[in-house]
């Protein structure tokens, strides 16, 4: 699964209409100076409080629920989806996108995707695929949340699009049953890519995920960092797959930066400089952890 582009959020932002999306609910609008007023459907709401933009395209509900946000926002809201769901069935034109069929909105994923791992996927889709469960455990996770906070990263743009994520045990549960083939022929090629251990358990449990992404958003190497400090004397603090270290960190950002490049040692100080407004930031993989990557001229 590629990496969606950045425009293509802005453009289905702009582009879909969060006014047609609440008349597809049949909510009754009613303009009120700059604004459309109707009945929200995120809450029991017996005054209109929800207030459309239309200018700007946003919503937001001045009732109980306070939400609001974008077109997509609205969609996840709707169907209780991720971002990245709500944005492939926009992409896709579903008419599932506007939630109708009067069901409730559960904010726990009523519509599910399927396992994120396939036996027909070849080893880059289920590294991609990997990682975007990771992703989507992220946004699921106040404790994981609350640790980037902490660390002063709260962009959730810059967390979508550099696919941070979160490793807390739930991918084994995600995977066909141990018993059937599929599902043993799979773990065994999560532990080759270095996802799983020998033991099974998962190698990054507990920790941030930071994944390295090629230009087109195939995963090419995996950072995890601890975000607990009480683990056993000795536990490393910051991971990476078990494999050669490839690829740039922020590879684009690296190649239109004008000369000066930030080189961190760890790959969550880099996010923390992107979170700081700087595109011209990158990492090693630890003190000692240049790559041919890192050299390539024609790579940076
Ligand atoms: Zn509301």
């Amino acid at each position: 699964m590629a990496r969606i582009p950045e425009h293509e959020i802005e453009r289905l932002k702009n582009e879909v209409s969060v006014a047609t999306l609440a008349e597809q609910r049949s909510i009754v609008l009613k303009r009120q100076g700059d604004n459309l007023i109707g009945c929200c459907p995120f809450h029991d709401d017996k005054t209109p409080s929800l207030v459309i933009t239309p200018d700007k395209n946003l919503w937001h509900c001045l009732g109980a629920c306070q939400m609001g946000g974008s077109s997509i926002d609205w969609v996840m809201k709707a169907n209780g989806i991720s971002f990245r769901h709500a944005v492939e069935l926009l992409r896709a034109d579903s008419p599932l996108a506007a939630g109708v069929e009067g069901v409730r909105v559960k904010i726990s994923r009523s519509v599910k995707l399927p396992s994120p791992v396939l036996p027909t996927d070849d080893d880059q889709e289920l590294l991609n695929q990997v990682i975007e469960f990771y992703h989507q455990a992220l946004l699921e996770s106040p404790e994981a949340l609350g640790y980037l906070a902490k660390r002063g990263i709260t962009d959730h743009e810059l967390i979508h699009r550099f696919k941070l994520g979160f490793s807390n045990r739930t991918l084994g549960y995600r995977l066909p049953a141990k018993n059937l083939k599929a599902g043993a022929e799979i773990k065994s090629r999560l532990q080759n890519l270095g996802i799983l251990r020998e033991s099974g358990h998962e190698h990054f449990n507990g920790s941030i995920i930071i994944p390295v992404l090629d230009p087109v958003g195939n995963v090419l190497e995996v950072y995890g960092r601890k975000i607990r400090d009480d683990l056993r004397t000795g536990t490393p603090m910051h991971l990476y797959l078990p494999n050669a270290h490839r690829g740039i960190w922020n590879e684009a950002g690296v190649a239109e930066a004008n000369g000066e490049v930030i080189l961190c040692e760890a790959l969550i100080d880099a996010v923390t400089f992107g979170q700081a407004g700087y595109h011209n930031v990158t990492a090693s993989y630890g003190v000692s952890g240049f790559t041919p990557d890192h050299f390539d001229p024609c790579r940076v």
